[in-house]
């Protein structure tokens, strides 16, 4: 969407092609008994660079909200505030966590031997950045729940992309000043989120490129596409729509956000086989979403509640009501938890009634019991939430980029299209890049992609 307002606004006359019947992907919004819910929790992160959002602040005007972080963690039995603060951390964390995490503080200024678990992993770089103590107690069993792997087997890539805070040095400067590892500015805490829910700002979005010139075709899957040069220069056949009823567009440019390694099996002709094994080797961790409507005006005060251990199931619980605070209705809260799987496993192939009891359990054992008339259980399935950075992933992730890289007219980018964990501010700022690539007379800027393509794998994500 970010790419279709860009182009729309130059001149261009962009046509987005989504297989959904809604604008937003993973970062949409739909409403559950009159309350907008978003797909798991997602707020639009104050780093957003300057630029685009005084973009979206013109489209939202009072609608884009300033709200403080209200979030805990579930840790050995202790509630901890998040984003962490020093006092709650010294009072709340459990003793045993605050001694062990000391210690490996002490550790590390003597010139004791270290150890640490294998060579090039998530786990020996955060074991080595954090120590042991909190690698065992948060990082580790957090990654086994969002992965499905351990931490050994994960690329110490994943480390650098995903923990922004992975060395102890930056954590203890994030818990005494509330600065953001890396990004250099000051925020206090907060965030910004869309008064009718994240997806506001795809829909703000959509609205505008149309107002711009562009096209958005809703329900309308990319079956196949073929790349080629023609008499007039490149020029790139598209086949859309369902199955029983495709059509062929035909355009300049194909800018894709499908997955990386899905986008490679619809390309005519097919690409070498080694390419073909790579992409199957470009995994994703689904999610399932599991929705409780209650019969109480609010659950809790908290925006977000983060659950690293098992046995609770969900790694996060979201209440959609405490990120933009509406004053209706008074008499139902939506719950939404976040349970990450495998599209091989039971959960994702589960009911929406033993969902709902796997939740309601969890919520019990971590000591947060639903007393309020349950309504409904909703689910929502992501079959693509996480790309799954396996030791060795970047051989295969850089054979496939290759090769689509060589493809006229074809660029991939967004979350799913670069095999990336970003935040929708980084999807965004990949699209503003792509835009400024475009030449007036309609060329691509190759060279200064690529330039861009190096700055986007320093991105790190923020939760
Ligand atoms: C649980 C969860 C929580 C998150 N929380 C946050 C957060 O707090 N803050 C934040 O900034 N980001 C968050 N994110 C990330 C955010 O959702 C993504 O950064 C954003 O959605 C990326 O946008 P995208 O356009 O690159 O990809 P997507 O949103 O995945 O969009 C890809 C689009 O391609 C479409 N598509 C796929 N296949 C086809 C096909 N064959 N034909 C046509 N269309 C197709 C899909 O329907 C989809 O609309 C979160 C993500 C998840 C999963």
């Amino acid at each position: 969407m970010g790419a279709a307002l860009g182009l729309a606004r130059r001149g261009f006359a962009p046509v987005l092609v989504e297989r959904e019947t809604r604008v937003g992907g993973n970062a949409g919004s739909s409403d559950l008994h009159g309350i907008p819910v978003d797909l798991g929790s997602h707020r639009l992160h104050p780093s957003t660079d300057p630029e685009i959002l005084s973009t979206l602040r013109d489209l939202l005007g009072d609608d884009l909200l300033q709200r403080p972080r209200h979030g805990r963690i579930l840790l050995s039995g202790r509630w901890i505030r998040f984003p962490l603060r020093p006092l709650d951390l010294a009072s709340s964390a459990p003793p045993r966590f605050l001694a062990g995490v000391a210690w490996d503080l002490m550790r590390r200024l003597l010139p004791l031997p270290k150890r640490c678990p294998g060579l090039k992993s998530f786990a020996s770089l955060l074991w080595r950045g954090l120590g042991p103590t909190i690698c065992r107690e948060f990082y580790f069993p957090y990654a086994r729940k969002i992965w499905g792997l351990e931490s050994e087997e994960i690329s110490a890539v994943q480390a650098a992309r995903r923990v922004s805070a992975g060395s102890m040095e930056r954590m203890l400067r994030r818990v005494l000043s509330g600065t953001p590892p890396r990004s250099g500015r000051r925020h206090r805490n907060t965030f910004f989120y869309p008064r009718q829910g994240f997806g506001q700002l795809a829909d703000a979005l959509w609205r505008a490129s149309v107002a711009a010139g562009a096209e958005i075709v809703l329900g309308t899957p990319v079956q196949a596409i073929q790349p080629g040069f023609s008499k007039s220069g490149i020029e790139v056949e598209v086949e859309v729509g369902e199955a029983e009823e495709p059509r062929t567009l035909s355009c300049d440019h194909l800018w894709s956000t499908l997955p990386l390694g899905e986008m490679v099996g619809f390309v005519d002709p097919p690409p070498p086989a080694e390419v073909l094994a790579s992409a199957g080797n470009l995994q994703q961790r689904a999610i399932v979403l599991v929705y409780l409507v209650l019969e109480q005006g609010r659950f809790s005060e908290f925006d977000a509640h983060y659950f690293p251990n098992p046995p609770v199931p969900f790694t996060r619980l979201s209440e959609p009501k405490n990120y933009s605070d509406p004053e209706e209705p008074r008499d139902r809260t939506v719950l939404c938890a976040e349970i990450p799987c495998s599209t091989s496993d039971f959960i994702w192939t589960s009911d929406d009634e033993v969902l709902g009891s796997l939740v309601l359990e969890g919520l019990r054992v971590a000591g947060l019991p639903v007393r309020a008339r349950l309504l409904d259980v909703a689910v929502r399935r992501l079959r693509s939430a996480y790309p799954i950075y396996r030791v060795g992933f970047e051989a295969h992730f850089h054979r496939v980029a290759s090769w689509v890289s060589h493809l006229p007219g074809l660029v991939s980018f967004g979350r799913l299209g670069l095999f990336a964990h970003d935040n929708t501010h980084h999807a965004l700022l990949m699209a503003e890049a792509a835009v400024r690539c475009m030449e007036d007379d309609g060329r691509f800027d190759e060279t200064r992609w690529e330039v861009y393509r190096a700055g986007f794998s320093t991105h790190v994500v923020e939760d």
